[in-house]
């Protein structure tokens, strides 16, 4: 079944306004960036036309075609790994890269012609099999992105622990916002469809929705 993505995108801003409303945030501070990875282009061509402007991909082969065939006014960002050899796909196409996060990807960015505006990805959950860099990191990393006169460093970027209750997801989220006020950062992208209201009140700028907006991913 097609989900319904006019009724699902009403259902999401009604939740973040409720939640900006607890937070006593404006709604513009708020981006919602539609992560279509594996959704059909059909169904982001009619989130787009519903005015959703900003959307998210995870994996370079998907991501590419799908730039091609949609409009221009459309600001892409990358929130999947990405392996330094692709970036030269990506960022001369002025893609947010939201996964930065080695050293490698540093020195692939260098050798662009352009910067690269680029958030850095945080294990915030400090888990094993997980992408990102580990807070403690984070200062030397972020020493690196500062001499890299190719990054435009936006801010930091995370995927949190799966939990069952999004309010155990706060502490995650508020010590983010932590770091990245301490590496001076404007823009926080985290949380997803389950829990961007509790990171709203804890100051996301850029919530990354993807099931609540096109359904559960077939695969
Ligand atoms: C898939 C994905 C999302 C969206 O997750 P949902 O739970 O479907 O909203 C957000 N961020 C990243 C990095 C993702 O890979």
């Amino acid at each position: 079944m097609k989900p319904d993505i006019a009724d699902n995108l009403s259902r999401i801003e009604e939740r973040i306004h409720l939640a900006c409303e607890r937070a006593g945030r404006n709604r513009e501070e708020i981006t919602l960036i539609a992560v279509s990875k594996t959704v059909p282009t059909d169904l982001i061509r009619i989130a787009y036309d519903l005015g959703v402007r900003d959307f998210g991909e995870s994996r370079v082969q998907e991501a590419i075609p799908r730039f091609e065939a949609l409009p221009k006014d459309i600001r892409w960002h990358f929130v999947g790994k990405l392996q330094s050899n692709k970036i030269k796909k990506i960022a001369p196409l002025g893609w947010v890269v939201h996964t930065l996060e080695s050293q490698s990807q540093l020195t692939e960015i260098q050798k662009l012609e352009e910067p690269v505006q680029a958030l850095i990805e945080v294990n915030i959950g400090e888990e094993p099999q997980k992408s990102g860099l580990l807070p403690e990191e984070l200062p030397v990393f972020f020493e690196s992105v500062l001499h890299c006169s190719n990054v435009h460093f936006l801010g930091l970027m995370a995927i949190g622990p799966q939990v069952d209750d999004p309010e155990l997801m706060r502490p995650y989220f508020r010590k983010l916002k932590t770091l990245n006020d301490q590496l001076g950062g404007n823009w926080l992208s985290m949380g997803m469809s389950g829990d961007f209201e509790v990171a709203i009140q804890e100051g996301s700028t850029h919530i990354r929705v993807g099931t609540a907006l096109f359904g559960v991913r077939s695969n």
